[in-house]
């Protein structure tokens, strides 16, 4: 039921936004069952359950600019990440706007990688329970513990700030002083909280950065964070934010017993996808 989509770049067109299905749970710690993210999405969007309408009006689903291209083909290991990185890089270079879903959150690395050449200057926007900082997790580099290690030390990103922590240890405290990560911990959260960046912004959303009260749907439960309004109203505060590309990552289909985390998926994918065409 919940199969991978061939990619098709068929639609693809300069300014369209692409909607890309990154499969892979391979580089998950703990459990598996990211993979099949992707196809859970487009299983609510086909349901009928919701529309695609964003809160700013834009009518995402009726919108011809927004295509989905099916899933990225992969194998295993560093050709997984190479795949991820050609396919984002394929896109890019025809002038659409990339908005994944995945997969664990090692997809991002990849796809920072693809974007970074094109927009000089680029800061991420990182909303997480984890900082993702490890230099290797049980010595896998390409975990989904360290894309954030990878992109900083090959500089791809000029900022790196992340919203929702609340997992912090020695080591990770270490990396973030490191890599000058800007950090907005939960502890720290204000209902007030706004983000301003020069120049492109890249937004990486891993579900656990909520509350597992909204999001039950994903591998590590850490309870204390988000909500999704907290969420959609600290973007809406930031509207001079100029987001270049998104991700929202780490959705497990095999923890979400009545689909509710895979209903915030589709909103959130939803809600940066009208960020995306507003560019
Ligand atoms: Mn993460
Ligand atoms: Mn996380």
């Amino acid at each position: 039921m919940l199969s991978p989509m061939p990619l098709d770049l068929r639609r693809v067109h300069p300014g369209c936004v692409a909607l890309l299905g990154i499969p892979l749970d391979e580089n998950s710690s703990y459990l598996r069952g990211c993979a099949l993210g992707p196809a859970r999405v487009r299983e609510v969007v086909a349901s009928g359950s919701s529309n695609l309408c964003a809160e700013d009006g834009t009518d995402v689903g009726s919108d011809p600019r927004f295509v989905d291209v099916g899933d990225v083909e992969l194998t295993s290991g560093a050709a997984s990440i190479a795949s991820i990185e050609a396919a984002t890089d394929l896109l890019l270079a025809q002038g659409a706007r990339v908005l994944s879903m995945g997969g664990d959150h090692s997809v991002t690395y990849p796809i920072v990688r693809a974007h970074a050449p094109r927009h000089p200057g680029l800061s991420l926007l990182h909303f997480d329970a984890h900082p993702d900082l490890y230099d290797d997790f049980h010595g896998n580099r390409f975990s989904h513990a360290s894309p954030f290690a990878r992109i900083m030390e090959e500089r791809l990103a000029v900022r790196l700030v992340q919203v929702g922590i609340r997992t912090l240890n020695p080591h990770q405290r270490d990396q973030a002083r490191r890599f000058g990560v800007e950090m907005i911990q939960m502890k720290d959260w204000r209902s007030d909280v706004a983000f301003s960046c020069e120049g492109p912004v890249y937004l990486t959303f891993d579900l656990d950065a909520l509350d597992p009260a909204f999001a039950p749907g994903v591998s590590h439960h850490e309870p204390g964070g988000l909500s999704v309004r907290d969420v959609l109203g600290a973007l809406s505060r930031s509207p001079d934010l100029r987001i270049v590309g998104a991700d929202v990552v780490e959705l497990n289909p095999t923890r979400d017993p009545v689909g509710t985390t895979a209903a915030v998926a589709v909103k959130l994918l939803t809600e940066l996808a009208a960020r995306l065409l507003r560019e």
